[in-house]
């Protein structure tokens, strides 16, 4: 194995996949996470066959299931909610899975980080790679405690705002797509069994997907900077929600200032004409492509990621061989997502384009994430 010491950078899904596959194929794994408390972030999650596909591989999507909503449709709707398409969603992880399970994070979270606990994976928190210097075939880390370690490879999923990114040199950096987002997780009837996405009201696109039995996660698109109006978050997700109906008058009624809520603005990334990876240090997952969630596959192109690069890593051959193989692979499906979630972005800000149909180009990016990753 070409591979057997491996250092990864993060605790997001990326590196959570990541470290899980690894350690599966017998690496050795050690998991830095800069956060002081690994705890699971709060908000709902739509997510997508292909990101089901790579957690049945590593043997987490049963107990997920457990916890989230899996179902197959999607709902095109006005504003005023009545319904423009009804379609099956495409099964992007074959025909045998749900096309689509809605989730919490902390919940998928939760099964991820037993799991690496279960296979033995070293985690160490507050901790952070400060330097590392590239050897013929391993890579000398120092870490913030002024400590240096030899590992076979660093596998970086820092996310969007990656320091390794800087590290290694890389000329992008993470940018405005001009739209903002409130997301909240709140009730749900129990007709909300599949997602839905609204247009045409007076912000930008709406939208929910159910989590579970009596949940849901909502959001809605709006302006990039949030308004010095003095409303509280629920006030404020209300007073946009206010122009969208069907379920939405039930979301609106029922928010509550506890609900867990927030805003943020939109940013994307893509490490399109650069290598992902210099020697023996590699970045994966938003480090180098953060798809804005206009299509809802940014999660899954980085579980993608993760599962892939340990299937490579751990082949028999030449590293700069099979980190350059592993690029080229990923790179093209990474614009298929990339590049269709900012046009959807640009449909948004000027739904006046000609030729602009968000639904048709949805269901074609999906469509074309059918193929295996
Ligand atoms: C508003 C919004 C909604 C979204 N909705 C969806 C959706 O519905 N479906 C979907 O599939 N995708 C969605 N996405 C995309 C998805 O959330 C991301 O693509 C994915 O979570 C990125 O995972 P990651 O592990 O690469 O990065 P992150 O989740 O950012 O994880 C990076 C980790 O690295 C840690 N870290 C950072 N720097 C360091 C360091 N120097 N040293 C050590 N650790 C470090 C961080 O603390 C963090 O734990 C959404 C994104 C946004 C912004």
């Amino acid at each position: 194995m070409t591979v057997k010491n491996v250092l990864v950078i993060g605790g997001g899904v990326t590196g959570t996949v990541a470290s899980i596959a690894l350690a599966q194929k017998g690496v050795k794994v050690t998991l830095i996470e800069i956060s002081p408390e690994w705890y699971g972030v709060g908000h709902g999650i739509t997510v997508q066959g292909n990101a089901l596909k790579v957690f049945q591989n590593i043997g987490a999507l049963d107990r997920m299931l457990e916890h989230g909503l899996g179902f197959n449709d999607l709902n095109v709707k006005h504003a005023d909610g009545h319904t423009l398409v009804h379609m099956e969603a495409p099964h992007t992880g074959g025909p045998d899975l749900p096309s689509t399970m809605g989730a919490l994070r902390s919940d998928l979270q939760t099964v991820l980080v037993d799991m690496i606990h279960d296979l033995g994976v070293e985690v160490r928190l507050g901790t952070e790679m400060v330097s590392f210097v590239n050897k013929e075939d391993s890579v000398d880390v120092t870490f913030n405690n002024g400590t240096t370690e030899n590992f076979d490879l660093v596998v970086a999923a820092d996310g969007i705002k990656s320091k390794t990114r800087k590290m290694l040199g890389s000329k992008h950096d993470k940018q405005a797509t001009g739209l903002g987002i409130w997301r909240v997780v709140t009730k749900r009837t129990p007709e909300m069994t599949s997602s839905a996405v609204f247009y045409e009201g007076p912000e930008y696109k709406a939208g929910y997907t159910p989590i579970s039995e009596d949940l849901c996660y909502a959001y809605v698109l709006t302006d990039p900077v949030r308004p010095d109006n003095g409303l509280s978050n629920a006030q404020e997700m209300k007073r946009l929600l206010e122009g969208y109906h069907g379920e939405f008058d039930f979301i609106r009624e029922n928010i509550q200032e506890d609900d867990y809520m927030n805003f943020q603005p939109i940013e994307w990334l893509f490490v399109d004409d650069e290598p992902w990876h210099q020697g023996r240090v590699i970045m994966v997952g938003d480090a180098v492509h953060a798809c804005p969630p206009l299509i809802a596959q940014g999660a899954a192109q980085c579980s993608e990621d993760a599962y892939l690069l340990a299937e490579y890593v751990t082949r028999e051959g030449d590293m700069e061989t099979l980190l350059t193989e592993y690029t080229e692979r990923r790179k093209p499906r990474v614009k298929i997502v990339v590049d269709a979630s900012l046009q959807l972005v640009e449909w948004e800000i000027h739904p006046d384009t000609p030729g602009a149909n968000p639904a048709k180009l949805m269901g074609e990016s999906l469509g074309a994430l059918t193929q295996p990753a």
